[in-house]
């Protein structure tokens, strides 16, 4: 499927080459003719939610001032907005509007879900543009029952006028003004909306020059004309876009006998993709068709990859422990205050154990005591009426993970990956009701009464597999035989298959049960290791790891062992961010006077920063907490006069010494961050962007060397000190060391000072550390020590049998590490 050299079929001229061309690329050309200045024009997505990879695309591939990237919907309501003079109102919004306005006609309380499914069915008639006389007019319906089709229009008219009186408009409610209004100029659109009477209207008068839509890709088999039964290719023809036809490697068609065996083949797909993953970063899209699938695939197959995977599809709130605090709290009768600071309480505690999605859930549960908080001043509700309307907003909200869009496993929705070549995909699994969706079945509106709304859908859908499929180079779709639940494959995968003329295939995949390797690794100390470690040039860090646990220090440093994949973390945020911090101050020495230049330097920097933009997926969110941290320091130091981060006395940044310790029997070596002047004194300054860390008066390093589990951070600075004397970068009596905090848990308390008798005792402490260095060389063998510090984030967990390996704190089957 990769060579786009396509065999097309009679197309005119010009949706030849349309054809062979990415849709995003072709809008990117575009926007490039008018760099560096793209801010006057707006990008549309009419997909789905195509709308965050398009931005995505657009502000990685292009620099400059960019242009606007909208979704349809928000594209939608704005030009509805500027042509009523009225403003949309949020989905939520409209929905307490819609409610309250039924709850007031009906004299009394009524079930939210109730108001949320005639919302729907409103929305549908409203945006499929289906009128009183359209309903009264089919078939099977009857005169006692024209007062109810009345009833629906009154109550949609009803709620219009209310929102009207407000100064406002539920975007849905308006598509028909939509529908007469015309593209304005340096607007472009991408992709196709659902082709709605008025979308389709609006879509129409769309230049041809600012449309650009990916080919969708049909099978040998396909007849040239569009056939009897529903497919994309009536909506393509009749529309007038490229296509293409199938010339590379074949889909290939599995039916499975069990929904187990989904989560399997998965794997399978996943552990052969990674074996062979290859310079070319070529990447595996997953597409879950079933929602109800996302959060069981997450829990147990995608959350152990880690940073391997990017997860985009949403997850349900209620799954998570955040929402049964919330819901539990709102009928328990405690304020949303309350129980907002007992979530943020419990996510800063928690921080360590909790995994990302757990993160994202108590986030998202933060948001939503803020966001009920504010929805409840809207209106006027009772307490009888509010408390089912909480509960309402939890049980539909979603969560989004984040993650990154450069990792070799992306799991998306079908519209979430408008333009993205891929070397593989997997699409699962292709169920009756799942893929193409369930037709729309309301009052008096459904399959059978008017086919048009399920025509639309149905093209929809299969335009957005057929366009993803033409994305990449090999495929291969499931489908569920589950003889229990009663899950067939649906008609379009046994279509697909006869199209693409391929044979779907049966298969039986049995889970293997985990069983969690038995024993304990021990390292034997032989001669030559023991030689190795002699030789070793040793730094804080290594020691760090010898001194807690050889065995980690072995694997890591000495046979540079890589984990398994699975086990590497992605960069966290604050290593991400200490990295870039060092960056920046080495550079800020040469910029003086520092606190004045530093934010125009920072902001520089930061936005060049590739790491950040690349690995950070709120990086904008991030810049502006570092740069607030960064402006109170630089605003302290003016208002006290002492001034060390923004110091001008700063003499050596990032600098590298070594020197022998231990009576010349070892090596040491250490990067400094900073030397400055402070006053008379040398002062070695270590930045450090985290909280101070505070130790005990009278805990002094010489009687800590004993000590397996820790190996504090005060060593780091003992080292440098060392070194710095030892290189005459300082003399004796004169010389200061210091870490420098950067996000500090009360304003002013910046610095983390060695003490002076630990200064003073430099020498005999290095001396220890070399005792103790002779006492582990001379060990018959290295074993595991599970009490390290730092041992729960160790990724050589399952190299060394860590007992607890496959259990994790309060959350079995949970993820190991
Ligand atoms: S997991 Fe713990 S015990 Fe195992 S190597 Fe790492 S630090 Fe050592």
């Amino acid at each position: 499927m990769s060579d786009r050299a396509a065999h097309l079929n009679s197309l005119p001229d010009d949706l030849h080459s349309a054809a062979n061309a990415l849709a995003v690329d072709a809008l990117i050309r575009r926007l490039r003719a008018y760099y560096p200045d793209m801010s006057g024009f707006t990008a549309v997505s009419m997909t789905g939610r195509g709308r965050d990879f398009l931005h995505h695309l657009v502000h990685t591939r292009i620099g400059g001032l960019l242009p606007a990237v909208l979704s349809f919907n928000d594209y939608r309501s704005h030009r509805i907005a500027e042509a009523t003079g009225r403003t949309a109102v949020p989905e939520d919004e409209a929905f307490l509007h819609f409610h309250a306005l039924r709850c007031r006609e009906e004299g009394r309380s009524l079930p939210p879900a109730d108001t949320q499914r005639l919302l729907s069915f409103l929305t549908t008639l409203a945006e499929f543009s289906v009128t009183i006389d359209e309903l009264r007019a089919l078939d099977r319906i009857g005169p006692e029952q024209f007062e109810r089709i009345d009833w629906f229009f009154a109550t949609m008219e009803a709620f219009r006028a209310r929102l009207a009186t407000g100064g406002l408009f539920y975007p849905p409610f308006e598509a028909t003004r939509f529908a007469d209004l015309t593209p304005g100029d340096g607007e472009f659109f991408i992709g196709l909306p659902l082709m709605t009477p008025g979308n389709e209207r609006f879509f129409s008068r769309i230049p041809k020059d600012r449309l650009f839509v990916d080919a969708p890709l049909f099978g040998p088999n396909m007849p040239i004309e569009p056939p009897d039964y529903e497919t994309a290719l009536s909506l393509v023809r009749r529309i007038g876009i490229a296509e293409r036809r199938h010339d590379g490697e074949l889909p290939g068609f599995t039916e499975l006998a069990e929904r187990a065996a989904l989560p399997t083949l998965l794997a399978r797909e996943i552990d052969t993709f990674l074996r062979n993953y290859g310079s070319d970063r070529e990447q595996l899209f997953i597409v879950p068709l079933d929602e109800k699938l996302s959060f069981y695939l997450w829990e147990f197959l995608f959350r152990p990859l880690g940073g391997q995977v990017n997860f985009a599809p949403w997850l349900p709130f209620t799954h998570f422990a955040a929402a049964q605090r919330l819901r539990e709290g709102i009928r328990d009768g405690k304020g949303l205050a309350a129980m907002r600071r007992d979530l943020v309480s419990e996510l800063t505690t928690r921080w360590n154990e909790l995994d990302e999605a757990d993160h994202s859930a108590f986030e998202g549960g933060i948001t939503l005591c803020d966001e009920l908080d504010r929805l409840r001043a809207l209106m006027p509700f009772t307490e009888n009426e509010w408390l089912p309307l909480a509960e309402h907003f939890i049980a539909v909200k979603k969560l989004r993970l984040r993650g990154r869009r450069d990792a070799p496993i992306q799991v998306v929705g079908l519209g979430d990956a408008t333009g993205v070549p891929y070397a593989r995909t997997v699409i699962l699994p292709m169920n009756s009701d799942i893929f193409p969706r369930r037709p729309f079945s309301g009052p008096y509106l459904n399959l059978i009464h008017l086919p048009r709304i399920y025509r639309t859908q149905y093209e929809a859908d299969d335009l957005a597999l057929r366009q993803f499929l033409s994305f990449g180079r090999t495929a291969h779709i499931a489908a569920l035989y589950d003889q229990a639940n009663g899950d067939a494959p649906s008609a379009h995968f046994s279509f697909l298959a006869t199209e693409f003329g391929q044979r779907m295939v049966k298969r039986r995949m049995v889970p293997a049960a985990l069983r969690g390797p038995a024993g304990s690794l021990v390292i034997e100390n032989t001669d030559e290791l023991k030689e190795r470690l002699r030789r070793h040039t040793w730094s804080f860090s290594s020691l760090k790891n010898f001194f807690t646990c050889p065995c980690r220090f072995i694997l890591e440093d000495m046979e540079a062992v890589k984990p398994p994949s699975c086990f590497e973390d992605k960069d966290s945020t604050n290593l991400l961010i200490g990295e870039f911090l060092h960056r920046f101050f080495a550079e800020l020495k040469e910029h003086r006077p520092a606190v004045l230049h530093w934010q125009e330097l920072f902001d520089t920097r930061w936005e060049s920063d590739e790491d950040l933009r690349m690995k950070l997926p709120d990086q904008a969110v991030r810049k502006a907490i570092v740069q607030s941290h960064l402006a109170d320091i630089a605003a302290w130091e003016k208002e006290t006069g002492r001034s060390i981060l923004f110091s001008d006395e700063v003499t050596e940044a990032e600098l590298e010494l070594s020197a022998p310790f231990g009576g010349g029997r070892y090596r040491l070596k250490g990067r400094i961050d900073r030397l400055q002047r402070d006053g008379d004194q040398t002062l070695i300054t270590d930045l450090k962007y985290k909280e101070k860390k505070t130790y005990a008066e009278k805990d002094r390093l010489v009687d800590r060397l004993e000590k397996t589990d820790v190996f504090d951070d005060r060593f780091q600075l003992l080292i440098y000190a060392y070194l710095a004397l030892q290189n005459k970068r300082a003399t004796p009596g004169l010389l200061d060391a210091a870490h420098l905090f950067l996000r500090p848990r009360m304003r002013g308390d910046y610095e983390g000072h060695l003490a002076k008798e630990d200064l003073d005792a430099c020498d005999a402490t290095m001396e220890g550390i070399a005792g103790r260095l002779d006492a582990l060389l001379a060990l018959e063998r290295f074993t595991p020590n599970f009490r390290a510090d730092g041992c729960s984030y160790c990724p050589y967990k399952a190299l060394c049998l860590k007992p607890d390996l496959y259990q994790t704190i309060g959350r079995p089957g949970g993820h190991p590490w």
